[in-house]
């Protein structure tokens, strides 16, 4: 039974789907390269 939702990545808004619990669903970045990216590190 999955428990994932659907979100919206911060740096190139794509969507993605990740556990609620999860880091990329806190960062609403789908990888860590968007992360990197939205974060303008
Ligand atoms: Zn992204």
């Amino acid at each position: 039974m999955s428990e994932f939702e659907t979100y919206s990545c911060g740096s190139c808004t794509e969507t993605f789907s990740a556990h609620p619990s999860s880091n990329a669903a806190a960062n609403t970045y789908c990888s860590p390269a968007c992360e990197i990216e939205g974060k303008d590190l």
